[in-house]
Parts: structure tokens; C-alpha cells; sequence
């Protein structure tokens, strides 16, 4: 690891005038992805902007069909948040899944969606559910924010402040994990949202992305069998020493059923 600076700030304005007097900061979340790749040295910020304390980036809030989580949130946190658990059970779910009890209590949902690695899970939350990213400068739909392989709608000097989620009525979450890292070999969320179903896969392309063919076919039907012969190019997706490419369009397609029948009695 480099030499580097450590700076808590005590406000968000003051962590955006670190940011815009350092070009070559770098905010610090839970240090789950960020640390690592220091170790590495294949990062070398001048300034570690620590946001974890921040008091705008906390809270979980639950109101008029929304659920808001501030970015340093961390990931059992919202696993074990009751009001998540009522408002969207899928998403206390999703955040349960993730890597292991160590990661789960130092990685926070801001850190996540910043990273926004092809093989996370909270990205398909987001996507599913049609959520607003709240950045200290604008608000950023999700539709607009993912740009494929680690590559998001950010821009220099932007922090995540919160996530906003409209209420579903109703959503699930089914993941094949890695075996040594818990990362989604192929995820996928489905929600009925008041506009009619998404469907998020995460872990299986270069990036996460909404198979609009699956959520044609379940605007017919709710029911695992209507994904049947629903096309899903294999060519699109990702192929290493874990699996091929049909392997994982096998499994999208796998995981989309388990997550229709978990869909049908609950919210
Ligand atoms: C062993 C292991 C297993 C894992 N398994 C899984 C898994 O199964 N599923 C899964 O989804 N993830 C998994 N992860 C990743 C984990 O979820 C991390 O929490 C996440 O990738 C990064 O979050 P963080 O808070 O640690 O961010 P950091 O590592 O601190 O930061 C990551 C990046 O985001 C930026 N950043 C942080 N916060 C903000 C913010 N508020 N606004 C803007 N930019 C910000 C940082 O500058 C940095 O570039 C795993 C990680 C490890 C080490």
C-alpha cells in the first residue's frame, strides 16, 4: 500500500470541498472493494475521504410507497432492518446474501452501487425496482445510471447520499453464488411494480441489465413456465473458468423461475 492521507470529514459539504480540492481523493465506504485494491497497488489515492460517519448518508425511512437508505448504510443493517424486512422483504433478503458476515457488517449499500462490480447484488435490487440514486448533486434513475462493467452514471466529485425504492407490489430475489466468494454467478430480481414487471439480472453479463423479453412474457403471465423458450442471447454474456456462456443463460433462466415462484404470496 501507497502512503496516503486519511481525512474524516464532518458533513457532506465538507467531504465534496476534499473531493474538489484533491482530484486524486478517492471516498472510502466499507473498504470491502476499495482496500483491496490498495493492497494491490492498483490504486493510488492521495486522500482517503471517509463518509462512513456522515450523518446524511445514514437512516433507513419508510413512507408514501418509498423506502430510502442512506449510502453508508451497511449491508446487515438492512438485512436485519424490520422496516425493510415490511416494506420490500426481497431487499432484506438480497443484502443477507452478500459475501459473509464480515463483509455484511463493514460494506455499505453506497459502496456497492459506486462500485457497481457485474457480479453484486444490490445492483439488481436497484435496477429491479426502478430506484433513484440521490447523489449530493442530482437524482439519477436507475435506468440511467448503470453503464455496464464498473462503469455508472457518476461524475467526478459526486457521492451517493441515499437510494431511494418505491414500494413494490410485490418482489423476490433468486441467486446462484460463487462458492468461495458469495458473488452472483447469475442473480435475478423480479418485481411487480405499479408500471408492470422488471426483471434484473446481475452476475451473469458484463454488467447488470433488464432482460425486457422475460418481463413481456410476464406482463401474460406470472407463472415460472411463461419464461419457456423467452429469448435470452447467451453471445451477451459472460464466459470464464467458472462457467460458459450457455451455462450462465441456463442459469438466468433457472434463477428467474425460483424467483417467480418465491414472487407468488409475498409482497
Ligand atoms: C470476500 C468478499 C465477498 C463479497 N461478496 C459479495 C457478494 O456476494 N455480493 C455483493 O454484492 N458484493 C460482495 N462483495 C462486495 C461488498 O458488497 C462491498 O461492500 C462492496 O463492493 C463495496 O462496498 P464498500 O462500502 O465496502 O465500498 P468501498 O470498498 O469503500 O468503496 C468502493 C468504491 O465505491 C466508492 N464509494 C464508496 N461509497 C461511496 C458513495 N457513498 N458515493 C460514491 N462513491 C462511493 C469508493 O470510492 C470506491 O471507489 C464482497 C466483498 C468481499 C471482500
Amino acid at each position: 500500500m501507497y502512503a496516503l492521507n486519511y481525512v474524516r470529514p464532518g458533513s457532506l459539504a465538507e467531504a465534496a470541498k476534499l473531493l474538489a480540492a484533491h482530484p486524486e481523493a478517492k471516498l472510502l465506504g466499507g473498504g470491502m472493494t476499495l482496500v483491496p485494491t490498495l493492497k494491490q497497488r492498483l490504486a493510488k489515492p492521495s486522500h482517503l475521504v471517509d463518509i462512513t460517519q456522515l450523518p446524511e448518508l445514514h437512516g433507513i425511512r419508510a413512507a408514501k410507497g418509498r423506502l430510502e437508505i442512506g449510502a453508508a448504510t451497511k449491508h446487515h443493517d438492512v438485512a436485519t432492518s424490520s422496516m425493510v424486512r415490511r416494506a420490500v422483504p426481497a431487499l432484506a433478503y438480497l443484502a443477507g446474501l452478500i459475501g459473509d458476515p464480515q463483509v455484511r457488517n463493514l460494506g455499505t449499500l453506497g459502496g456497492s452501487v459506486a462500485n457497481n462490480d457485474p457480479a453484486a447484488d444490490y445492483p439488481a435490487a436497484v435496477l429491479g425496482l426502478a430506484a433513484t440514486i440521490v447523489t449530493n448533486k442530482r437524482e439519477i434513475a436507475a435506468d440511467d445510471y448503470f453503464q455496464g462493467l464498473f462503469a455508472t452514471a457518476l461524475e467526478e466529485g459526486e457521492i451517493i447520499v441515499r437510494v431511494v425504492f418505491p414500494v413494490p407490489k410485490r418482489a423476490a430475489y433468486a441467486k446462484f453464488p460463487h462458492p468461495a466468494s458469495g458473488y452472483a454467478m447469475a442473480g435475478v430480481f423480479v418485481a411487480r411494480t405499479g408500471e408492470g414487471m422488471r426483471v434484473a439480472v446481475t452476475g451473469a453479463g458484463p454488467g447488470v441489465f433488464r432482460w425486457r423479453e422475460a418481463e413481456a412474457a410476464l406482463a401474460k403471465s406470472l407463472r415460472p413456465a411463461a419464461l419457456e423458450g423467452v429469448a435470452l442471447d447467451a453471445a451477451e454474456l459472460n464466459e470464464d473458468i467458472h462457467a460458459s456462456r450457455e451455462y450462465r443463460a441456463n442459469l438466468v433462466r433457472v434463477m428467474a423461475k425460483r424467483a417467480l415462484g418465491k414472487l407468488s404470496g409475498r409482497k
